[in-house]
């Protein structure tokens, strides 16, 4: 719209403002600009004049205050990726990055992104080397599989094994796992991207080994086996074995693969756990493949880990999928220090299993130094047992007891503040109220937590 078309007090109060330029050479811009780099005070700059123009022009009578710099340069300043303090005592949450890293995995990350590495150069030959070198020791000794690979996620190496194994033919899966793992990853989608033929046996609820059998025929490429991670499957239910599959297809030298999912690489003690297998059950049933993620039970980075036969892993390296799937030296470094501390028999120590397996009377602890800080800060909260969730789409029976604070009040405008706070603090609301599991937290988030809470309120109308 041009201005000449305005109304006159409206064109008047739009030359009010002042230029960019102007606002940088004023005592505010010079103050900002000791402080922050010229490009991010122009735009603070911008964006305070964006906003005050729009009010003009719907009728208000706004004009130009440095005061409103401050908060503008913050906001630019501020990383858009950041912490955030998980109390929603969800110990895999895909939306807050899933497993947190041990400082074994962060050191190892660092190491190697500073400066350079032997990624693909073999240091005793001097020859070219496998980045995926330094993860297939441990990855045969934890899974007691042949051969591995790794690539962007597990998401990923279900793409590959299905482009790979069986583009333009035939899969074969049970109508009970035909399942959404989340954010919309959909098994049979990727089965038309991969071009395979979906071939559904058996029922939702029951598959048996003489369905399987029925569909397996010259265009079988593949029999897959989707472990159902994020939902249960109860009542009148039948599912076929890995360990039956395998007597399947193994002498009709079709290949079995798992999508397995968790990662679970050793018995994980958490109540409504018992039942999940490890990575090494599935290859010792006699799966050919099985893919599992880095960052769900094995707690290290994002990562689409496939261990299996020598012949089928190699089959798998030999597609050019694999090379724009593969992940990066942060990856490879995180994921090899993740697999030695479980290799070491330190499993229990990496946060994710830590925090899953976190004892109550620790749990309870903790919730009670939270009230405190809490009422330190003139917030009031109780302390409460909680149902938790392991959550990232694994274990979906298991409810580990926790503990948490419970906070009165405004449960969604205190909730939607924490979020947008400094530092953001994510919790659930649970029957209308604010919970605040501790399960997930560090015993020195609690003092920021404390005042994050008490910040939020004091920014509610009418608390
Ligand atoms: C989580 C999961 C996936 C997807 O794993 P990402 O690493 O998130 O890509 C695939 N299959 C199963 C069975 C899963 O549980």
């Amino acid at each position: 719209m041009s201005e000449s078309g305005l109304p006159a007090l409206i064109r008047e109060r739009l030359r009010g403002l002042p230029s960019v330029e102007s606002v940088l050479v004023s005592e505010a811009g010079r103050a900002a600009l000791q402080i922050h780099p010229r490009p991010r005070v122009t735009e603070a700059i911008r964006r305070v004049l964006t906003v005050l123009r729009a009010r003009i022009l719907a009728g208000e009578g706004a004009s130009f205050s440095s005061d409103a710099l401050g908060p503008a340069l913050v906001a630019l300043a501020t990383p858009g990726l950041r912490e955030v303090l998980n109390a929603t005592g969800v110990v895999l949450h895909t939306n807050l990055g899933r497993a947190p890293l041990a400082p074994e995995a962060l050191a190892a990350v660092q190491a190697v992104g500073r400066g350079y590495s032997n990624l693909e150069l073999d240091l005793e030959s001097g020859e070219r080397g496998s980045r995926f070198a330094p993860l297939l020791e441990p990855l045969r000794a934890l899974t007691g599989a042949e051969d591995a690979l790794v690539v962007n996620n597990c998401a990923a190496a279900t793409l590959l094994v299905l482009t790979a194994l069986a583009e333009g033919r035939e899969v074969v899966v049970s109508r009970g796992e035909l399942v959404e793992i989340g954010g919309g990853f959909r098994i049979p989608d990727v089965m038309r991207q991969s071009h395979a033929t979906l071939v559904e046996v058996g029922t939702t609820n029951r598959t048996r080994r003489a369905d399987y059998e029925r569909a397996l025929s010259p265009a079988t490429a593949l029999v897959t086996k989707v472990h159902r991670s994020n939902f249960a499957l109860v009542g009148f239910t039948e599912e076929t074995s890995v360990e039956e599959l395998s007597r399947l297809c193994q002498p009709r030298g079709v290949p079995l693969f798992v999508d397995a999912g968790s990662g679970l690489l050793s018995p994980l003690d958490v109540p409504g756990a018992a039942g999940e297998p490890t990575m090494r059950s599935h290859v010792e049933a006699g799966a050919d493949l099985v893919a599992f993620s880095g960052d769900k039970l094995l707690g290290g980075p994002q990562a689409g880990i496939v261990v299996g036969r020598a012949f089928w892993v190699s089959r798998l390296r030999a597609h050019p999928l694999s090379r724009a799937l593969r992940v990066d030296k942060l990856t490879v470094a995180a994921l090899e220090a993740t697999l030695r501390m479980v290799q070491d028999g330190r499993s229990d120590a990496v946060p994710a299993r830590a925090l899953a397996l976190a004892a109550e009377p620790v749990l309870r602890e903790r919730a009670d130094a939270l009230r405190q800080h809490l009422a330190d800060a003139g917030v009031t909260a109780r302390v409460v047992r909680v149902e938790g969730q392991v959550g990232g789409g694994t274990l979906p029976m298991a409810r580990p007891p926790s503990w948490a604070c419970l906070v009165d009040g405004d449960a969604e405008g205190t909730a939607a503040r924490l979020r947008t706070g400094e530092p953001p603090v994510l919790g659930r609301i649970e029957e209308g109220r604010l919970v605040l599991d501790v399960r997930c937290l560090e015993d020195r988030d609690l003092g920021r937590l404390a005042a994050a809470v008490a910040t939020a309120r004091e920014r509610l109308p009418g608390v």
